[in-house]
């Protein structure tokens, strides 16, 4: 393949999970308008290494350090660079080939990388919603003052911002996120007591991770997207809205000050935003499968029941708290997520710790790098004393 085109070179942090895997699907069929340079994962040497010796990035990185030297041993043969640690993800992002910085990475981890993208302006596509809860404030205005896009590839952000372009100095008035309503749509708290992790691991329409699947179930999927919403759109809490929309056709809709509604639509399927993100501001063609109305005669739509599923409710506080309220509920969240996947809570426990956690945490009204850090700390050594 020609080296010169002009080819948009990407940066893929967690090329190993479900984000990662389908973005290389993408630029697996477009291989004239995408090239990797960087994939890295936290601990899955073996798909790392196909990844690699398939798409021939300049450089990989493998967080856990246990599993860099075999990897970089058999890379090296084959002109691959390979570093550990998850100070290299900070490193990587920044070298100069980079066009474009696509976040796929869980959880908090996410943070520092992104940080260090931006700062060397780098566009970012951002699937990892946690950076924007955490710290939504020091991100965007860093975003701001470089001049660099953050462009989502979570399915209900990019449908607003697919809704956005041509309105961009529009006011908005509200949007609605929809949400599918997860594999307990309609239950009652007696219900869920006993919900087993194989039953959330299951959500109708979308196979994600495992954490962000049992963020689904427990609606603090949804409740961090209104946090994301907030930063990614300069909204306020007021202005966010959610809408249960089982069959998860409609991805979100923007309501503007005349009253009009748009919304973007289409089939679930992840590699749709994962490609616009990439290829923005072009669409491309793609053989995806396409919606037919008559596979659905019905779509339907519900309140969010924000008095059972408490977490959506908490994320809608930590706005109105501001501050390190969001990133004191996220560390809570990834804590009671991971012990829940782990047998070691109940269901309802997650949202009963989070909510604890909020309450207990430090607070700083606003907070430099080093409150966020300290408040993430802090939180999690809390939830953790409260599981
Ligand atoms: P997965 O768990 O499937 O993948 C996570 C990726 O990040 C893997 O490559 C994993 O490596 C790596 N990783 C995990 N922990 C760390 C860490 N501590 N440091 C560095 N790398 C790490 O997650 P998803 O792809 O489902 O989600 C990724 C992000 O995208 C999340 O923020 C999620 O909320 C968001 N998102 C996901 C959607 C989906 O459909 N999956 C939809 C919308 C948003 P390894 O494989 O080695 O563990
Ligand atoms: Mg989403």
């Amino acid at each position: 393949m020609d080296k010169t085109s002009k080819k948009k070179k990407i940066a893929l942090l967690g090329s190993t999970g479900s984000i990662g895997k389908q973005a290389l699907d993408v630029i697996r069929q477009n291989p004239d308008k995408f090239e990797i340079e960087v994939l890295t994962a936290y601990s899955n040497d073996v798909l790392l290494l196909k990844q690699a010796l398939e798409f021939k990035p300049n450089t990989v990185v493998i967080v856990d350090e246990t599993k860099y030297e075999s990897l970089s041993e058999r890379l090296w043969k084959e002109g691959i660079k390979t570093y550990c640690g998850e100070k290299s993800l900070e490193d990587v992002v920044q070298m100069e080939e980079v066009d474009l910085v696509l976040t796929a990475l869980v959880g908090y981890s996410g943070l520092k990388p992104t940080i260090a993208a931006i700062n060397a302006k780098k566009p970012i596509a951002l699937a990892n919603k946690e950076t924007l809860v955490v710290a939504g404030d020091l991100i965007t205005s860093l975003a701001n003052q470089n001049q660099v896009p953050l462009l989502p590839v979570d399915s209900e952000h990019s449908a607003i911002f697919q809704c956005l372009v041509g309105e961009f100095h529009n006011k908005i008035e509200k949007i609605y996120l929809t949400a599918s309503g997860g594999p307990f749509r309609g239950w009652t708290a007696e219900k869920l007591a006993s919900v087993t992790k194989a039953q959330a691991l299951k959500h109708p329409n979308w196979e994600m991770g495992a954490k962000i699947t049992i963020d689904s179930a427990t609606l603090m999927n949804k409740g961090l997207e209104v946090i994301e919403a907030k930063w990614l759109f300069d909204l306020q809490s007021h202005q966010i809205d959610t809408v249960v929309h089982p069959q998860s056709i409609i991805h979100s809709i923007v309501q503007f000050e005349d009253g009009s509604m748009k919304a973007q639509m289409g089939l679930p399927d992840m590699k749709l935003p994962i490609q616009y993100a990439m290829a923005y501001p072009q669409r491309i063609a793609s053989s995806f499968p396409r919606f037919n109305f008559m596979d659905y005669p019905e779509l339907t739509f519900e309140k969010a029941d924000k008095k059972t599923f408490k977490n959506l409710a908490l994320a809608y506080q930590a706005l109105e708290l501001g501050g390190t309220a969001a990133c004191a509920l996220n560390a809570a969240n990834e804590i009671t997520n991971a012990a829940f996947l782990q047998d070691k809570i109940k269901f309802l426990e997650i949202a009963d710790i989070n909510e604890k956690v909020m309450q207990q945490a430090y607070f700083v009204k606003n907070p430099s790098l080093e409150d966020y850090v300290n408040c993430n700390d802090e939180a999690r050594r809390i939830a953790t004393e409260l599981l």
